[in-house]
């Protein structure tokens, strides 16, 4: 069985190494923060010093961390990856980055001898812990034919799509749809609590409905209970909408909803909610609203 290597214990990296422990897999875990590691050691992971030491034990790599520049990091920065690494290793970068970042990652692992495969994933931390995330991949198939067990640990909806670099483009889609059904949920809660109608018995009867969505559940959930924690940070989404912008500014493509989507995310930054889940922009809607949706 393979040896696996991850490193990135955040809200995602944490569920989905457990989720390797449990199905039965050697993991070594590395986290900046080292204290993360001991709920993972104490469930069977054995805890390295740092990248370099993660990868000199491993056969596969799993990055998650935040954004391209923290994968350069962990991967090609001192103590990395890169000075561990062996010929023929795989290494999975599962972070939500810039599918150009990802190639030229991929090209410098390449002179290594390691082989790059791009996994971001959809489905949030509820979907870590519970091993149900989509994972979109890219880079070789027979690459990701040799790895698939270690991402059905994880996920329920697994895709290759194409060459390295892919997944990244897919997750991108992926981002454009999660901000503009998270603006209407918010709207659209706005709206029923104004309407002045009972906001529990409105979700139950258009949750399972044509207008039902991952975000409404979850989310919409959240915002029932005045429950504003991540979830999906708003600087994680921030720097998606990012990716996103400069991928649309390559292809020329007009992005209408997801530009509208852009500014109100740029009010919760202004407003220093950065560290909150997405569906603090309810706070957003409530300024424009002039009304309070949370307590
Ligand atoms: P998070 O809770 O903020 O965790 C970030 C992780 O990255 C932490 O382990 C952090 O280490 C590590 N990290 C960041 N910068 C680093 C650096 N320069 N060097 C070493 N380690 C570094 O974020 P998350 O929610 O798990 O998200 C991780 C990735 O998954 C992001 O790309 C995000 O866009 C993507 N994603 C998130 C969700 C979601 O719902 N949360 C869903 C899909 C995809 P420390 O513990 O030391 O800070």
């Amino acid at each position: 069985m393979k040896r696996i290597g991850f490193i990135g214990l955040g809200l995602m990296g944490s569920g989905m190494s457990l989720n390797l422990v449990k199905a039965g897999f050697s993991v070594t875990v590395w986290n900046r923060t080292s204290s993360k590691t001991k709920p993972l050691v104490e469930a069977g992971a054995n805890a390295a010093t740092s990248p370099k030491a993660v990868a000199e034990n491993s056969d596969v790599i799993i990055t998650i961390v935040t954004d391209g520049k923290d994968v350069e990091m962990v991967l090609l920065g001192p103590n990395g990856v890169h000075e561990g690494v062996k010929p023929g290793a795989v290494i999975i970068d599962m972070s939500t980055i810039s599918p150009i970042k990802t190639r030229e990652i991929a090209r410098k692992l390449r002179e290594k001898g390691a082989i790059m495969l791009d996994a971001p994933v959809s489905g949030g931390d509820v979907g870590a812990r519970n091993g149900t995330l989509s994972i979109m991949v890219g880079g070789p198939k027979e690459t990701f034919q040799e790895v698939l067990p270690i991402f059905e640990a994880m996920g329920k909806t697994i895709t290759h799509i194409g060459d390295v670099g892919s997944g990244q483009a897919t997750k991108a889609v992926n981002q454009i749809l999660v901000g503009i059904n998270m603006l209407a949920v918010a709207e659209a809660l706005m709206f029923a609590k104004k309407a002045g109608i009972d906001l529990q018995k409105c979700y139950n009867a258009i949750s399972g409905g044509a207008a039902g969505s991952w975000q409404l559940t979850n989310n919409g959930m959240k915002l029932l209970k005045n429950d504003l924690e991540p979830g999906f940070k708003v600087k994680d989404y921030i720097k998606d909408l990012r990716i996103i912008m400069e991928t649309a500014q390559e292809t020329k493509t007009p992005l209408l909803g997801t530009s509208l989507v852009q500014q109100l995310f740029r009010n919760l930054d202004a407003e220093k909610m950065n560290n909150k889940g997405t569906q603090a922009l309810i706070t957003v809607i409530e300024n424009l609203a002039g009304e309070k949706f949370t307590n």
